[in-house]
């Protein structure tokens, strides 16, 4: 079953990008002595399976933020790494199977998995030692308060979840404000210049062009007032990418 709910590409020398049903990425990274797994996806199939068919070595699970669509597979492992601010009750709601039921394509059951995992707490001052690949943890609230960007020194990509995409998602519960996103929008344009960006969705790949774009979307958005009566807002339209989904009552 899993044949066909995976895809896998190789993105950079021992560097793997695994599409779980085109909706979202997880990266699988190896170094000499263990191997990192970023993200696990929805959960539609069993990931723990697909990346033991790429390497054998010990496995250590991180995600880049507490959703339910990166946060779905963490019952095929004991234990998984994630920010501490994305441990806050509001994330484990929006990691929960409810929410994955929500956004699952038609039709599509999630198996029962083996494991009640245990959430390690983590900060910026973490980095994960693979054996001759050191990766480091990054904070960058936005889409989440506790989202992490995870910079490769080895191969020099980064890997940076929701936190800028295509469609970057500020609406929901949890998300900060444009203007706090913004600092972090700078960060991760200026790693950029040093790094390759992979996404949490779409191709994975992200162009600079398309992070300035977004960068100043979120510029513009940051200037206009507040909403007094919040709603939801697609802009600059739900058809156009980049796009930023968000609340009106916060842009500040
Ligand atoms: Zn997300
Ligand atoms: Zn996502």
């Amino acid at each position: 079953m899993s044949e066909d709910i995976y895809k896998t590409e190789q993105i950079a020398p021992d560097t793997y990008r695994i599409d779980e049903a085109g909706a979202v990425n997880c990266y699988l990274l190896l170094g000499k002595k263990k191997a990192l797994l970023i993200d696990t996806g929805l959960g539609i199939g069993c990931l723990r399976e697909e990346a033991e068919k790429l390497t054998n070595l010990p496995l250590e699970v991180v995600l880049t933020h507490a959703h339910c669509d990166h946060a779905g597979g963490i019952g095929w492992f004991d234990h998984y790494y994630v920010h501490k601010s994305d441990t806050a009750p509001v994330y484990k709601l929006l990691s929960s199977y409810l929410a994955a039921s929500i956004l699952l394509p038609k039709g599509i059951k999630l198996p029962q998995k083996p494991l009640r995992p245990k959430a390690v707490p983590i900060d910026s001052s973490f980095s994960f030692d693979l054996g001759e690949r050191i990766i480091h943890v990054k904070n960058v609230p936005g889409h989440t308060k506790g989202s992490i960007v995870l910079l490769d020194s080895k191969e020099k990509q980064m890997f940076t979840g929701d936190d800028i995409n295509e469609s970057l998602w500020m609406q929901l519960p949890g998300c900060t404000t444009l203007r706090q996103w913004l600092t972090g929008g700078r960060t991760l344009l200026a790693l950029a210049r040093e790094y390759t960006p992979w996404c949490g969705h779409g191709p994975g790949k992200q162009s600079v062009e398309q992070m300035r774009a977004t960068f100043e979307l979120a510029e513009k958005l940051s200037e206009g007032k507040n909403a007094f009566f919040p709603h939801t807002v697609f802009y600059p339209g739900k058809e156009s990418v980049p796009q930023i989904v968000f609340n009106e009552a916060r842009r500040h």
